[in-house]
């Protein structure tokens, strides 16, 4: 189908629209192009982070929210570093992938929780007090037992079975069901607007392997001048699936007395996935230490939440395994509630809407460039007009 040149009319309260979602303020920039020279990233149809930032500048909403470029920006930073009025386009790409992750989420509990620290802690502490009650509730009412036997009655864990499975199921799959539930969204904001030359079924299917191969590999982030960033991420990525997949299918560990023994498969699987966490969050921590590199500047508040929560769901997770295999029932009981009181909310608030999101939305983003690009090399000249400005 030709698309023709289409007015885009400005929208004066787009640039304050973005600044409720982080630091954006490249009003300085006067074009010269050296950040997008700098950038490793930049090939083929991509030109950023110029061509998104001048959206935004300009006014043009949908031209933004149709934009996928800022998500194939990885942060490296080198773009601030050689910019010469000091634009910081780096800090700018990530408050735009803020903006567009809020208006990929249909439920706009995401906008909410991006724009506003009170709203993003309150929620986290809500969803862990909500835990707590439950936990509370279930030993009272379901197990019968008294307040006075909590501190003294040394327990297992199997007595929660069937319903930790359920529970375990819930908190670890609706985040998921919400994230993949934006992909439609995502697709219609992006790939179906009428300045779009809507790319044909089959192409869509030619390029589906890029969605798996950069979930997977996060390739891009190798080309980052800061070489070991990949291996960590990469790191953190995999052990976080890993560890997921575990809880998801390996949950019948919990319904034995008879624990597993130490060559069971099962155990390194769980073992390797911490490592790859811990080597991860380690890498993440050590980087923010090191604040003089431009890369880890400007951390925003949430950058650093994620890395917390996490650590400490591995850390309690951890402990719970290690006194349960040491024989410390009682103490195992008390770990593992507040590894659950701790997990809940990073899995309910942080995977669903916060910086968990770019998992899904990063490979996504780069599977639709690849269909676009694709779609744009077969189709006529005159029908390649895929944002007229
Ligand atoms: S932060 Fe790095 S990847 Fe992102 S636009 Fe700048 S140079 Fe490119
Ligand atoms: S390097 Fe700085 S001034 Fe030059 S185009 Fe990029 S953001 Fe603008």
């Amino acid at each position: 189908m030709a698309v023709g040149i289409l007015p885009v009319q400005s929208d004066p309260t787009l640039l304050a629209d973005i600044r409720r979602y982080g630091k954006f303020d490249p009003t300085g920039c006067y074009q010269c192009g050296s950040c997008t020279i700098s950038c490793d990233l930049v090939e083929g149809s991509v030109s950023f982070p110029r061509r998104s930032i001048r959206y935004a500048l300009l006014g043009l909403r949908q031209p933004l929210v149709e934009s996928l470029e800022p998500w194939v920006c990885h942060d490296c930073g080198d773009c601030s570093l050689v910019c010469p009025r000091q634009s910081e386009p780096r800090i700018s790409m990530l408050t735009l992938r803020r903006f567009l992750s809020a208006q990929y989420d249909w439920t706009g509990i995401a906008s909410r929780l991006l724009q506003s620290k009170a709203w993003y802690l309150g929620s986290l502490f809500f969803v862990a007090l909500i835990v707590l009650l439950l936990i509370l509730a279930y030993h009272l009412w379901y197990v019968g037992m008294p307040v006075t036997d909590f501190a003294t009655t040394p327990f297992g864990l199997d007595h929660m079975f069937p319903i930790i499975t359920y529970y375990t199921l819930t908190v670890i799959l609706l985040p998921l069901l919400l994230l993949f539930s934006r992909v439609f969204r995502i697709w219609r904001l992006t790939m179906s607007g009428e300045r779009q030359a809507r790319p044909p079924l089959s192409i869509y299917v030619l390029e589906a392997w890029i969605y798996f191969y950069h979930s997977v590999t996060h390739s891009l982030m190798r080309k980052c001048p800061e070489r070991g960033r990949w291996l960590g991420h990469w790191g953190l990525a995999l052990g976080t699936v890993m560890m997921l997949t575990i809880k998801v299918f390996g949950l019948r560990w919990f319904q034995t007395d008879n624990l597993y023994p130490l060559y069971h498969p099962q155990r390194w699987l769980g073992y390797l996935a911490t490592g790859l966490i811990l080597y991860g969050l380690v890498d993440i921590f050590v980087g923010r230490l090191r604040a003089q590199k431009e890369i880890y500047k400007e951390t925003s508040f949430q950058d650093l939440v994620f890395p917390i929560l996490l650590v400490l769901t591995v850390l309690s997770g951890l402990a719970a395994h290690m006194f349960r295999y040491a024989g410390f029932a009682l103490t195992c009981h008390f770990t593992y509630a507040l590894h659950i009181i701790i997990a809940t909310p990073m899995l309910l608030v942080e995977m669903s809407f916060g910086k968990w999101a770019h998992m899904v939305y990063r490979p996504l983003a780069l599977y639709f460039l690849a269909v676009r690009e694709r779609a744009a090399r077969q189709a006529p000249a005159a029908e390649v007009v895929p944002h007229a400005v």
